[in-house]
Order: C-alpha cells, then structure tokens, then sequence
C-alpha cells in the first residue's frame, strides 16, 4: 500500500495547481487522472491557445448560490497572480478582448506551465487509474484503485463537471460528495450554444457561420459581444454567456444594433438619400445576408422615403428588440462549463474543505461556482486549487 500526505483525484487544471502548492508545503503528493491524457480540457480550451485568466476577475464573473463563497479565494490568489507564474515560466500572451488574456503560441505553454510546476514540487502523476473506492479512515482515507491501494490524510476531489464527457467528464465529484453526506445542487450545461425551434432555424439556417456583435438579454443580464448564427441555432460569445442565465422556456432579446440608434439613424439617412432601398442602406452597417434574410423574413422592404415615421419606428424597435425563444441548448456535449454542483454551504471558503468530513476537499469546476466566459473559469480552477493547496 502506498501512503502520501494528499491525493488529488484529477490531473486537470485546477488538480494540477493544487498538487504543485501542497508540494511546495514539503508535502508528498500524488495526482491521479483516470484517462491517458494529463490536462486535456486545457489543451482544448480558447482554441487552443487557452485564456487562461481575466484582468478584469471579480466575484461579480461567478454564478453560484452564494455569491459571497469565490471572494475569499479570489482575494488570495487573484489573476496578477496567475499572469506572474505565467511570465516567470516566460510564456508570452496578449489580451485579445475584454480583459482576456491568451497564449500567443499554444495552451501546450500552460500545460506544460504546470507539469513543470509539479516537478519541481515533487509531485506523483498516474494517468490511466481509476479509483474504485474511498473509505474515511481515523486520520484520512483509504483508496482502492485500478494502480493498487493508497491511503492519504488528505484526499482532494478535482474531477471537473460534466462538459464534454468524450474528453473525460465523469460525475465521479459529485458521487463522492454525496458519499459523504454533500449536498449536491441540480446542475445543467453552461457556456453552450442554443438551438432554435423549427420555424425559427428556417430561415436562420442559411446565416450559418455569419458573426455579428449584439447585445443580449435574459432574466436581468446583459451581454454585448459577439454573435454567431449556426446550423443548429445561436452561438458565439454573447450567447454562451447568457445561456448561463437562461431557462428552458424563457425568450433571449437580441439588440442587432447595440451601438445606434437605428430610429434616428434611418431618418437621416432618409433625408440624405430618401430613394435608397431600406436593404440596401441597413447593409452599409450590416452583414448584407442578414439584412436580407431578417428584412424578407419581418416583412421590410421599400426605399426609405415610402417609410412613414412610424415604420421606421416599428423597424428599429424589431432590430433593437429582437425576441427569439430557443428550443433548447447543445448540452453537455459542447459545453465549456457545468453550472450547479457542490453546494458551497457544505465547503469552507477558504480552504474548500468539507465542513462534514475533515480531510476532503473538492476544487475546481465541480464545486457551484461557474464563472463567465473569459478566462474567469480557469481563475476559479487556479484560485481554489491553491486555497486548498495551502490547507491540505
Ligand atoms: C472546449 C473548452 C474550452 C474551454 N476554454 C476555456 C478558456 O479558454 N478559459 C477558461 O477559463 N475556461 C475554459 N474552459 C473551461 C475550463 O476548461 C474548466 O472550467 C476548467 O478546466 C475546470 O478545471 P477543473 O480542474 O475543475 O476540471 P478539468 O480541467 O476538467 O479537470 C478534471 C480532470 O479530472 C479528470 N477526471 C474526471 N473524472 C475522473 C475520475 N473519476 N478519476 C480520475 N480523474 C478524473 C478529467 O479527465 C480531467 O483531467 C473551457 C472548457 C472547454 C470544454
């Protein structure tokens, strides 16, 4: 039987940086990933070049029922943080938008950022072993994998969520968490893109692939980014971050002219040019596709000068105003995020402990913090991977 100090069940982002911070304590350590590929989640995120933080992190990034438990965490171990190690590991990243911070060669960097890290900490990777069993013992706990039996003192759940499950999700946190006596909150897909009802795809079908920036609203939250029409529906920036806050039968309202007023807009452009085609005239600042395909499919047509005052109201209030009800989400299947999990009340917001079980911790995207899109999810993965880290 092999004994360490910490196991950390989950050789992804956060894992990682909760393995390398508990070595650096001087404690053994040992990291077990149950598929052949250390990481991979990180080598797929931000097109392969993961964003790996936001300057702009705050609390005010994350949806969780307590909106208070990220804050300690976040405070002690905040982006600057992140983009220090990232520098002194001399990778080079660039903010592409918004504050999000990329690699400019490859997310590889990053992974490789904390294998190093890990290292140098002295910590044990096994990749291909599953953990079969755990069982509270008098000061920690004893496993039954795949690679034989362990024991630790301290055993540290950073499983992940359910998104894309080829790539390795399992539920395997929550299962354990419930083990022990955890409450474990609904969770669904976040951060995923929309699909449409039949009617609607119709006609939106043939956009696919056309990006438009918009802002987006549901439930009191408001988005202004970028938008894609896809074969299946929506997608792009601003609509997986509002399908955070979305519900099965709620309607989205897309503002296709976030920065104009299109009202006052059109009039002048009726007294400067009164014989142009409303078309033609909206796809000087519009994809002409969809101009067509919105225009044909709202019924507006004619030159501007037969647009009476109260059309070119009704046409901006529709372009402004937009309400569309999708028929559902992409799932977990190409998800970025799951939202829900491990209800934060059972966990110590410093140290992400289990109030109910000494010992055991959960970090990382299985716990119910989900943050924006934007780097914020891997600043989670980070922030409590070192708060544990420096409590195991
Ligand atoms: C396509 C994609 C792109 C993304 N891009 C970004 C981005 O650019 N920026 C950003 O901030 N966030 C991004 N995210 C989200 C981000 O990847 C996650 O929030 C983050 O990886 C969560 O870290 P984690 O440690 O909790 O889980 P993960 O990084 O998912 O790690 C969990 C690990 O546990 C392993 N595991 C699961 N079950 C078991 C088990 N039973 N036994 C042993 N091991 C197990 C998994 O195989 C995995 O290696 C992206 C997500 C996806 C899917």
């Amino acid at each position: 039987m092999r004994d360490f100090d910490v196991i950390v069940i989950g050789g992804g982002a956060s894992g990682l940086m909760c393995a390398a911070t508990a070595g650096y304590r001087g404690k053994s350590v040992l990291v077990i990933e149950h598929t052949r590929k250390i990481g991979r989640k990180i080598l797929m995120s931000g097109g392969g070049r993961c964003n790996f933080t936001n300057i702009h992190n705050s609390p005010a990034n994350f949806l969780s029922e307590n909106p208070h438990f990220c804050k300690s965490a976040l405070k002690r171990y905040p982006a600057t943080q992140f983009i220090e190690l990232v520098e002194r590991h001399g990778i080079e990243f660039h903010e592409k938008t918004l504050g999000q911070l990329f690699c400019n060669e490859s997310s590889k960097e990053i992974l490789q950022l904390l294998l190093t890290e890990c290292e140098w900490a002295g910590v044990e990777l096994v990749s291909e072993t599953r953990v079969e069993k755990i069982a509270a013992e008098a000061n920690g706990f004893h496993l039954l994998t795949s690679g034989g039996e362990m024991r630790c003192d301290s055993l540290v759940i950073a499983t992940g969520g359910l998104s894309i499950p080829n790539g390795g999700a399992t539920a395997f946190a929550f299962d354990v968490a419930r083990q022990f006596g955890l409450k474990v909150l609904d969770t669904r897909a976040a951060l995923v893109p929309f699909t449409l009802q039949p009617a609607d795809l119709e006609y939106i079908k043939p956009l696919s692939g056309i990006a438009h920036p918009v802002s987006v609203s549901c439930n009191g939250t408001r988005f202004e980014e970028s938008m894609l029409f896809t074969h299946r529906g929506l997608s792009g920036p601003a609509i997986l971050q509002i399908s955070s806050y979305w519900n099965p039968g709620d309607s989205i309202e897309i503002d296709l002219f976030p920065d104009l007023n299109l009202e006052e807009w059109l009039k002048s452009q009726r007294d400067q040019r009164p014989k142009a085609e409303l078309k033609t005239v909206l796809s000087g600042v519009m994809s002409k596709r969809v101009v067509q395909t919105l225009c044909d499919h709202w019924k507006f047509d004619g030159t501007l000068a037969e647009l009476s005052n109260k059309r070119l109201a009704q046409i901006a209030e529709q372009f402004h105003h937009w309400q569309l009800k999708p028929s559902g989400m992409e799932g977990y299947r190409t998800a970025e995020v799951t939202l829900g999990g491990i209800d934060t009340d059972e966990l110590s917001s410093k140290t992400m402990e289990a109030k109910k079980q000494p010992g055991l911790f959960f970090i990382g995207e299985c716990v119910d913090v989900t943050g924006h899109l934007g780097g914020h999810n891997f600043q989670w993965a980070w922030a409590s991977g070192v708060a544990a880290g420096q409590a195991v």
